[in-house]
């Protein structure tokens, strides 16, 4: 469906990142992965996904936190592989305090991971975009870039931010008059090694079972007390990126368990 398509994923060598990767090289695209570790074990990540899907994969390095790296991402991308097609803006992290103890500096790198990175690779990317009239951007939100939740102030306005670039790259690129679409998904509690790992710690710290903890503590605002799986994020945004999907632009899509019409 996506073959021979050039996908560049941010932040992909773990959790929804990955998995969006891994749906896009199995849907036949050459995949560019990244983080800003630049270490063997992104490396060898890249090459173990290349080996189980058969697809074209490399890796590129770059934080970011940092315009110039966002950029040079995807140059090289268009070095490796002649163009970009797809672009999947999924590089975010997460502090949780009230707004009055939040560091300053946790702030101003949400903001940078989580929004301005998307505004700085969507910038590299679109041109050569509309030039060849066709290209998809999607942007991963949260139900966070719909909703609010207490002691995630920069998140959330990461998260919004990011629902209005998406929306604004959408209409930019309809004046353009070219086959390229922007939009935002907007996954509720994904079920990720990062969510994994937070089990145990709550698990201890509420003195409650496995079962506890995902039914009272983690999915509280999910209706269908289920955790998505990077698969079906992965498959929302591949739906996003074929041509069945050229007239939906601008909006959201939220994989969520009905959180967010709660
Ligand atoms: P994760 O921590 O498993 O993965 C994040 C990836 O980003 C990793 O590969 C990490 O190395 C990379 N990364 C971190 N800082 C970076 C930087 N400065 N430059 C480049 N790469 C960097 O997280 P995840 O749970 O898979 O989340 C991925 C995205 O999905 C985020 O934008 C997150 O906000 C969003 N999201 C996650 C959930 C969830 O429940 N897990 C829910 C809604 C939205």
């Amino acid at each position: 469906m996506l073959t021979g398509k050039v996908a560049v994923v941010t932040g992909s060598t773990s959790g929804i990142g990955l998995g969006i990767a891994k749906v896009l090289a199995d849907k036949g695209c050459m995949v560019v992965i990244n983080d800003h570790t630049h270490s063997d074990d992104a490396r060898a990540i890249a090459a173990d996904l290349a080996k189980e899907t058969g697809a074209e994969v490399r890796y590129v390095g770059a934080d970011m936190s940092k315009a110039e790296e966002c950029a040079n991402l995807i140059t090289e991308a268009e070095k490796a592989f002649g163009r970009v097609d797809i672009l999947v803006n999924n590089a975010g992290i997460q502090h949780v305090e009230k707004i009055e103890d939040f560091p300053d500096g946790k702030w101003n790198a949400i903001i940078a991971i989580n929004l301005s990175s998307a505004f700085h690779t969507t910038k590299a990317a679109i041109a050569g975009m509309k030039a060849r009239g066709h290209g998809r951007i999607v942007n991963i939100a949260s139900a966070h870039g719909l909703t609010a939740s207490p002691f995630k102030s920069a998140y959330v306005a990461a998260k919004h931010g990011v629902v209005g670039l998406s929306k604004v790259t959408a209409l930019e690129a309809a004046e353009a008059k070219v086959d390229v679409t922007c939009n935002a998904v907007c996954p509720g509690y994904v079920w990720t090694p990062l969510v994994e790992a937070q089990l145990e710690d709550q698990m201890r710290a509420n003195d409650m079972t496995k079962d506890e903890v995902i039914d009272k503590v983690m999915l509280t605002r999910t209706p269908t007390r289920e955790f998505a799986t990077v698969e079906q994020i992965g498959e929302t945004t591949a739906f996003l990126c074929s041509d069945g999907a050229a007239q939906i632009t601008g909006t959201t899509i939220s994989v969520d368990g009905g959180w967010t019409a709660m």
